[in-house]
């Protein structure tokens, strides 16, 4: 397995299941989902997730926001 393009099943940042090609192109350039790319990374300014990856108040605001959203099985 190449390691450079290894994808986990869900995103490191809200822990939701990764569900789309989309979610993992965007996870191998920027670390994360699409929606955390989109919803954070981006209106922030940063371009990799694991800029905040010791910054653990971001990460459960990211996950309580996608638990709120009925499309997710959550599980
Ligand atoms: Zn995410």
């Amino acid at each position: 397995m190449d390691r450079e393009n290894f994808v986990p099943f869900e995103c490191p940042l809200c822990l939701t299941l990764m569900r789309d090609a989309k979610d993992v192109f965007t996870f191998l350039s920027s670390g994360c989902c699409y929606e955390c790319k989109e919803g954070y990374l981006v209106p922030h300014g940063i371009k990799d997730s694991r800029e905040l990856s010791e910054d653990n108040e971001v990460k459960n605001s990211l996950r309580n926001k996608r638990k709120q959203l009925p499309s997710y099985i959550l599980r």
